[in-house]
């Protein structure tokens, strides 16, 4: 069991005001609060030990250098990885996918194809297509039924020779719906594609497993998993990233350079041009073990009820409807009020202290396949409570007097 009024003092926004409302926060699908420690390890970084990375023989330059490397092996160990050079730093899941399109570039052919799916968030969309239009390849797309769940059999039978890379988000940012990665990653490797996932929705409420998957790649944020923004990682197997070109040519990045010939690199700074995001990289790992510390199974625990809750107390209004009513979920709610814009809900409820998303989550096709302009999404963490959700039914619903 969790302590959640002790957790919530580790977070000094959510004792704040907004419109002169006690803060209720449920955007963390878009951006998660950080705890202290995690403001403090920023600040101590900053204080302490500031320098460049892995150039100096200075002190302050081999402490820093040393906590980015102890951080890079904390996510090596936090997801599993085989080596730690498999694990990338990026700023973010968008840095990470683009990485990957652009190592593909010079890998497939016209006629050659990629497979995503229709409840992707734009960046692992637009980068494939990018990626389609540079080399000839083609884009097929994995659509989504009335539940918002991918239909398998539809994939299955995309699935060809030609299929060179699949990917999906482990979550869904839009619907919440956790999707059927191992399947997936398993019958498109028997057919020798190349797999990443997205990962950015996951991490905030599991713990992946990225050799137990067998994903080649797999991408997520440090700003969705109480980390600083700006932080990512990119998980890729040793033999992708040896095959991949580097990404950006830079300092780091190189092993010996003259005008005749630059040689690269050994993994992973080939793919680590440039000074990187140092205080963040090293406080990313922080935030890993802050969530381990609270424990993943208990998040998933108290997560699920804060969901069931939710959608039960929602569902009590009148002509609210609910996208991604798929059975496996993690707290995220999508949902719309009959006859009013999402917007407006949003609006109303903002001033009334409670912070949600409203719009299309960066994944407009899903709010094609269902005609609509955008939801209202909650999306939840292990901070929030039940009494929060509370205030947002009862929000929810003065919305709708006023806007009906
Ligand atoms: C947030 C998100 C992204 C993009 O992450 P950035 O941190 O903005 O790069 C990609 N995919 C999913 C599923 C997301 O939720």
């Amino acid at each position: 069991m969790l302590d959640i009024q002790k957790i919530r003092a580790d977070f000094p926004i959510l004792s704040q005001t907004v419109n002169g409302k006690p803060l209720v926060y449920f955007d963390n699908g878009a951006t998660s609060q950080k705890p202290q420690v995690v403001i403090d390890a920023e600040v101590k970084y900053y204080q302490e030990i500031n320098a460049n990375i892995h150039r100096g023989v200075h002190t302050l330059s081999q402490l820093a250098t040393d906590a980015y490397e102890v951080s890079r092996g904390k996510v090596k160990e936090h997801i599993n990885a085989k080596f730690a050079h498999e694990v990338l730093f990026t700023s973010g899941t968008t840095h990470g996918i683009n990485l990957v399109t652009n190592g593909f570039a010079s890998i497939l052919k016209p006629d050659d194809e990629v497979i995503v799916s229709s409840l992707e968030h734009h960046s692992n969309i637009v980068p494939w297509q990018m990626l389609c239009e540079k080399t000839g390849a083609v884009l097929k797309v994995i659509p989504i039924n009335e539940n918002g769940e991918l239909i398998i059999e539809a994939f299955d039978a995309l699935l060809s020779e030609k299929t060179k890379v699949v990917t999906v988000n482990h979550i869904s940012n839009a619907l919440g719906i956790i999707n059927p990665i191992k399947y997936i990653i398993d019958k498109a490797h028997s057919f020798g594609a190349a797999v990443l996932i997205d990962g950015a929705q996951a991490v905030p409420h599991l713990k992946p497993d990225v050799q137990e998957l067998d994903c080649d790649f797999y991408a997520f944020s440090g700003h969705k998993m109480c980390g600083p923004t700006g932080t990512g990682i990119l998980y890729g197997k040793e033999e992708w990233l040896n095959k991949l070109p580097p990404y950006q040519g830079g300092g780091e990045m190189i092993k010996e350079v003259t005008f005749e010939k630059t040689t690269y690199a050994d993994l992973p700074h080939k793919f680590e041009a440039g000074t990187p995001n140092i205080a963040g990289g090293i406080v990313l790992g922080t935030a890993i073990d802050y969530l381990n510390n609270i424990g993943f199974d208990n998040i998933q625990e108290y997560e699920h009820e804060l969901l069931e809750y939710a959608t039960k107390r929602l569902s009590e209004i009148e002509g609210l409807r609910i996208y991604g009513t798929g059975k496996n979920k993690a707290s995220v709610i999508s949902f719309n009020i009959d006859g009013i814009h999402p917007y407006d809900v949003g609006s109303i409820i903002d001033k009334l202290g409670i912070a949600v998303r409203t719009g299309h989550h960066c994944a407009q096709p899903i709010m094609n396949f269902f005609c609509i302009p955008g939801t209202i999404r909650a999306s939840f963490s292990f901070y929030n409570t039940k009494e929060e959700i509370d205030q947002m039914v009862d929000s929810v619903k003065k919305a709708q007097i006023m806007l009906s």
